[in-house]
């Protein structure tokens, strides 16, 4: 009698368990084609908080930086939720809407548009070595522009030069809402021969490597521009002075690179 009674519990347990493991591992399975490659590829990438830190001249009132490259947190300190695993590819400052961006160095426009919800209005730009003075091609990404940059694809642009304006395009309806979040999106990526692609909003191809912007700065000579090598250097180099434009110069005048919105005097 309790082998019979056990047989049948088996059997009930087996026929509602069967269905419902399916359906889990089906549900799984979706949910391991939404998060695309594991985190171990963007760590190679270069994706994670450096520890870097801004430190800005005395003379100028620079807009913060709301939220830095690798956080995994927005500016009021929600939690991020994107396909990278939560981690920020860039670094945010808050600003008003038409605040002046910056070419953060010489190069040229090499990509542009509009990508609609998240990313706005983009403007590509690509810094050589000739221009920067880096070991490396940078190129860099500006999002949430309040209007289309006036600038074409394949103009050059000097150090300093507006290449549009602050907004909050692309922010809306989203975590934000209806009101949006005007800020800056600067998202660096690290070129070894400055070949690219691009396809949509991005640029590739994705051996490129991520860079926190702030690295731009540092001045311990390092290998290669590498968040990698950034992470690893000692806290007291972590504090980075940053060269920057007012509305009258450049501080300091001799800087190749500068942070990329004006920041007043
Ligand atoms: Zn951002």
């Amino acid at each position: 009698m309790k082998f019979l009674t056990l047989l049948l519990w088996g059997c009930l347990f087996t026929l509602w368990c069967l269905p419902t493991n399916a359906m889990h591992h089906k549900k799984k399975g979706k949910k391991m084609m939404q998060a695309k490659a594991p985190y171990e590829y963007y760590e190679e990438r270069g994706l994670f908080e450096t520890g870097l830190k801004p430190i800005f001249p005395k003379e100028v009132t620079c807009a913060r930086v709301a939220s830095y490259f690798g956080s995994k947190t927005r500016y009021d300190g929600s939690k991020r939720n994107n396909s990278h695993h939560g981690y920020h590819n860039g670094m945010d400052i808050s600003l008003q809407q038409g605040h002046h961006l910056l070419a953060m160095s010489d190069g040229e426009v090499v990509h542009k548009g509009s990508a609609g919800k998240l990313v706005g209005n983009y403007i590509w730009l690509k810094f050589s070595p000739n221009d920067s003075g880096m070991s490396q091609t940078i190129f860099a990404r500006y999002q949430h522009l309040q209007r289309a940059s006036p600038l074409e694809i394949g103009q050059r642009v000097k150090k300093g030069d507006i290449i549009g304006r602050s907004g909050k395009t692309g922010t809306i309806g989203g975590y934000f809402g209806s009101h949006g979040y005007p800020h800056l999106h600067l998202n660096l990526l690290v070129s070894q021969d400055g070949k690219y692609q691009t396809k949509g909003a991005m640029l590739g191809p994705k051996s490129m490597h991520y860079l926190d912007p702030i690295g731009l700065f540092v001045n311990t000579p390092l290998k290669s521009l590498d968040n990698h090598q950034l992470r690893q250097l000692p806290t007291e180099q972590k504090n980075v002075a940053i060269a920057v434009k007012t509305q009258f110069q450049f501080l300091p005048k001799e800087a190749k690179i500068i942070w990329p919105v004006t920041c007043p005097e």
